[in-house]
C-alpha cells in the first residue's frame, strides 16, 4: 500500500474482538479507520459496543452499522479507501456445522460484496481473515501455506477456503493485491467468549464445571491478539507480490491440558471438569510454519502464552470488578 500521510482503512468487523484491537493500533498510528460491522448477536452486542465505544469520538474514525451482505450499503461507503482489511465473519466451527448456510451467506457472498467494491473503487490492497481451519486434520507439521488443504471439514473452513479462491480471482481479474491470513486460535483481551480460554476462565472463576472435549491431549497453535495485529499491518504494507497465503500463529503448540494449566495458574483456582467426547469438525492439532510471515511481513510473535492469560485475566477481571458485559 501507498503509505501517503494517513492512509485510510475500511475494517469489516471491526467492533469484534481482533478488528477493535486492529482500531485501537492504527487509530494510534494517525490513520483513518471506517468500520463497518452489524453488531451480530452471535455473542453480547454490548460487548461490541465497549469495543467501539473509545474510538467514537476520534475524528479519524467512522463506524458504520451494517451487514457486508447488503451490497447496496457496502456500494455507497463513503470514504477513499486505500486497503481493506475484510475481518467481519460468522466464526466458528461447531455453530457452523448447525447453520451452514447462514455460514456461506456471510463469509463467501459478504466477502464477494467487499471484492466487488475493492473492484468497483480500485482499492488496492485486500488483507482478508482466512483461518487455520482450512488445513483441515492435515498430518504434516508445522502446516505450511504450500501444503494441500481443499479438504475442509466444516463449513466455517469451506467458507475460510471460498474466500480464499475468491480473492484469487479478483487479484487475477483486476489487480487488486490480495493477501489472505490464516489466523491460529487468537487469545487475549476481548476474546469471543465462545471460545475456550475466555469460556474456561469464566467458568472456573464461578466454580462452575468447564467442558473438555476428548482426554486434553489436542493442541492448539495459540497466537496473541497484538501479534496477529502487528500481522495485519504488515500485510498492509506489503508489496511486493499480488497474491499470497500467510499463516499467522505463535509457531508452536499448546495442549488442552495445558491450556486449563495455564488458566489455573493464573487464576488460582482448580478447575472441575466435566469430560465430553470430541466434536465433529475438531481437529487434533493445529501448528503453524510461520517462517513465510516473518520473510514477507517481518512478523515476529512475541507473546509468552502465560503472559498472554495473564493479560486476559487482567481484562476479565477488571470487567467483572465494574459489572460491565463479558
Ligand atoms: P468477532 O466475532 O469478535 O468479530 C467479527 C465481527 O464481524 C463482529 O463484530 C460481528 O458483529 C461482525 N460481523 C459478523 N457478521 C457480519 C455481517 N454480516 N456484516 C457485518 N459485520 C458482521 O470475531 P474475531 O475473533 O475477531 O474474528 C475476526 C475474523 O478472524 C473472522 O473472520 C474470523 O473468522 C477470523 N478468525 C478468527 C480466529 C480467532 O481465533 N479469533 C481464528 C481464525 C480466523
Amino acid at each position: 500500500m501507498n503509505l501517503h500521510q494517513n492512509p485510510h482503512v475500511l475494517i469489516t468487523g471491526g467492533a469484534g474482538f481482533i478488528g477493535s484491537h486492529l482500531a485501537d493500533t492504527l487509530l494510534d498510528m494517525g490513520w483513518q479507520v471506517t468500520v463497518l460491522d452489524n453488531l451480530d448477536p452471535y455473542y453480547a452486542v454490548e460487548l461490541k459496543r465497549e469495543n467501539i465505544a473509545p474510538h467514537l469520538s476520534n475524528p479519524n474514525y467512522h463506524f458504520v452499522e451494517g451487514d457486508i451482505q447488503d451490497s447496496e450499503l457496502v456500494d455507497t461507503l463513503t470514504g477513499s479507501f486505500d486497503a481493506i482489511v475484510h475481518l467481519a465473519a460468522r466464526a466458528g466451527v461447531r455453530p457452523s456445522i448447525k447453520d451452514p448456510i447462514a455460514y456461506m451467506d456471510t463469509n463467501v457472498k459478504g466477502t464477494q460484496n467487499l471484492l466487488e467494491l475493492a473492484r468497483a473503487r480500485e482499492i488496492k490492497q485486500f488483507v482478508f481473515a482466512s483461518s487455520s481451519s482450512v488445513y483441515g486434520v492435515n498430518p504434516h507439521t508445522p502446516w505450511s501455506e504450500s501444503d494441500y488443504v481443499l479438504k475442509p471439514i466444516s463449513p466455517y473452513a469451506g467458507s475460510k477456503v471460498s474466500g480464499e479462491l475468491l480473492g484469487h480471482v479478483y487479484s487475477h481479474l483486476y489487480g487488486i493485491r490480495f493477501l489472505a491470513l490464516r489466523f491460529f486460535t487468537v487469545f487475549g483481551p476481548r476474546q469471543r467468549p465462545d471460545l475456550a480460554i475466555n469460556k474456561f476462565a469464566r467458568k472456573i472463576l464461578k466454580g462452575e464445571e468447564i467442558p473438555v472435549f476428548g482426554d486434553g491431549t489436542t493442541r492448539r497453535d495459540y497466537t496473541f491478539v497484538r501479534d496477529i495485529v502487528w500481522g495485519i499491518i504488515g500485510a498492509l504494507n506489503y508489496e511486493d507480490s499480488e497474491y499470497e497465503i500467510i499463516n499467522l500463529g505463535a509457531g508452536r503448540t499448546i495442549s488442552l491440558a495445558e491450556m486449563i494449566g495455564s488458566i489455573e495458574e493464573v487464576l488460582g483456582k482448580t478447575a472441575k471438569i466435566n469430560r465430553l467426547p470430541e466434536q465433529p469438525g475438531d481437529v487434533p492439532l493445529t501448528y503453524a510454519d510461520i517462517s513465510k510471515a516473518r520473510e514477507l511481513l517481518g512478523y515476529n510473535p512475541k507473546m509468552e502464552f502465560i503472559d498472554g492469560i495473564r493479560a486476559f485475566k487482567d481484562w476479565y477481571l477488571e470487567r467483572e470488578i465494574y459489572n460491565l458485559p463479558i
